[in-house]
């Protein structure tokens, strides 16, 4: 087997119980070729550039050879979709092992779209192009922007179709993660599985993502305590650039605390609370303002599979789960604020501060503003570029907001460039992913890579980027996403 790329692999999860994976090989695929390869993240997970692209790549990311060290595995897992639960696993992704980076550093390898597994049920285990370099564009944005997330490796085509409503072009992802432990793996083995097990992955969990808190008491309310605290900062981070999951199943909730699933995603232009782009969350459970509720529910579910392991007596288990959630809404909340006087440029804390941040939202809202753009133009200095300008309540808004900044002892310039690295120029607009997709489906992916590398420095100001800041054309159709292609 070769291994000019660096491959040094470790597979630490199948020496969890059997339970928890089937080991599956890759279906091959007929003729792949790499459409797009990240050569920034090959570097930083120790890969060599050079041999991945002269062969050995594209066989790796098409799962027709496992590299040298790989233990290909489905993982299994449960989660509630839209509120009900059912029995999930890897229907379509293929985890090939983890790579130990030469830092030290383990992060899960694994192929999206690499052919049926035992948890397929009736899907194809295939995945379509689109979908995949949409997947690639977003989460590469997301990790430019700061924001805990899975990476993209690479895409390939298959040479081969998938068949959904139309015949489409097949592709394979290779995702980058610090592990796919889920809400719905812990789901699963709390319903299906032994307290024995349960316990197993609690323990492999903490040590993988938490091993400080491995040899303390308590541990296991700390990591619930701990994943409590992440998934209130990574949806304070969503809410900050207006990121909308729109598929937080408790199967797409990570226990790392990156942001995974890029299935209905989108970014909100204009500010609208309500806002829901996924054709079939017809409810609004998954809306914008609902997101932060819903990373609640979903870590009570977290809380309820720990019960055993929390406390003997039941009744004390739960009333320790329900302590830690409390901390929840808290921790989120003061997540959110920081966040959000960093956006406005505020480095101290004044009480009025939540009622500024209120008046400024309630404006954006009545007026329509984007979102990106009134937070950018308020960072430069460009206040007459947003439509909320020269109405009476912004004149008052922007008099309070500069007093407020006036009695703070950082200067003006200082307040400036915090409201620069909090405030995206850049943010992957749908109407601009769009475009990229649908010249990429057509075999020209310039369109894609100039947008990618605009998306890969968000805070900056480049004169490349001005095209990109841009609304799109007024439609009355409001833009749609789906999951499952
Ligand atoms: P998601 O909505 O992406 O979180 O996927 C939900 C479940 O459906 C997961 O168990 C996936 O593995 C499975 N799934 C999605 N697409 C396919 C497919 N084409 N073939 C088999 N399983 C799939
Ligand atoms: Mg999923
Ligand atoms: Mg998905």
């Amino acid at each position: 087997m070769r291994n000019k790329a660096g491959w040094n692999f470790d597979n630490s999860y199948t020496r969890l119980p059997k339970a928890f994976f089937s080991s599956i090989d890759p279906d091959p695929v007929d003729s792949p070729e790499i459409v797009i390869f990240n050569q920034t993240l090959a570097t930083s997970l120790g890969l060599s550039v050079d041999a991945l692209q002269s062969g050995e790549g594209v066989e790796v990311f098409a799962g027709n050879e496992v590299p040298e060290g790989g233990l290909p595995i489905a993982q299994a897992y449960a989660g509630h979709q839209f509120g009900h639960f059912t029995m999930l696993g890897d229907g379509r992704a293929i985890l090939l092992g983890e790579q130990i980076t030469p830092q030290g550093e383990r992060f899960d390898i694994q192929l999206k779209g690499p052919g049926r597994t035992p948890y397929s049920r009736g899907g194809d285990g295939r995945a379509a192009l689109g979908p995949m370099l949409r997947e690639y564009i977003i989460s590469e944005a997301m990790h430019a922007l700061g924001i805990p997330t899975t990476r993209s490796l690479a895409v390939v085509t298959t040479g081969e179709a998938v068949i959904r409503e139309t015949e489409l072009p097949g592709a394979i992802l290779t995702r980058v993660a610090a592990s796919h432990l889920r809400v719905g793996t812990f789901q699963y083995a709390a319903n299906w599985g032994k307290d024995e097990e349960l316990k197993e992955l609690a323990d492999y969990t903490i040590k993988r993502h938490y091993p400080n808190i491995a040899d303390k008491d308590n541990k296991y309310l700390l990591f619930l305590q701990e994943v409590i605290s992440r998934q209130a900062n990574l949806i304070s981070k969503w809410q900050l650039v207006g990121f909308i999951h729109g598929v937080m199943n408790t199967d797409n909730m990570t226990i790392s605390g990156e942001t995974i699933d890029y299935g209905p995603c989108a970014f909100m232009d204009t500010y609208d609370p309500a806002t829901v782009f996924s054709s079939i969350d017809r409810q609004g459970r998954y809306a914008y303002s609902n997101q932060p509720y819903i990373g609640g529910w979903n870590l009570a579910r977290l809380a309820e599979t720990l019960l055993p392991l929390l406390h003997e007596e039941k009744e004390q288990a739960i009333e320790v789960a329900q302590d830690a959630l409390k901390g929840y809404s808290e921790l989120y909340q003061s997540y959110w604020m920081a966040g959000m006087r960093s956006k406005l440029g505020l480095f101290n804390e004044e009480t009025e501060d939540g009622a500024l941040i209120e008046g400024l939202l309630t404006m954006m809202q009545k007026n329509h503003a984007d979102f990106t753009n009134t937070f950018r133009s308020l960072t430069e200095d460009k206040v007459e570029e947003t439509v909320l300008f020269d109405t009476p309540e912004f004149t008052k808004w922007y008099e309070l907001w500069q007093g407020r900044l006036g009695r703070q002892e950082e200067t003006k310039e200082q307040a400036r460039e915090l409201m620069r690295s909090s405030n995206p120029a850049i943010i992957p607009r749908n109407h601009r992913v769009e475009e990229a997709l649908e010249a990429a489906v057509q075999g020209d992916y310039s369109v894609m890579e100039r947008l990618l590398k605009v998306l890969s420095n968000p805070y900056a100001s480049l004169p490349e980027q001005v095209d990109y800041c841009k609304l799109p054309e007024k439609t009355d159709r409001p833009y749609r996403t789906f999951c499952g292609t």
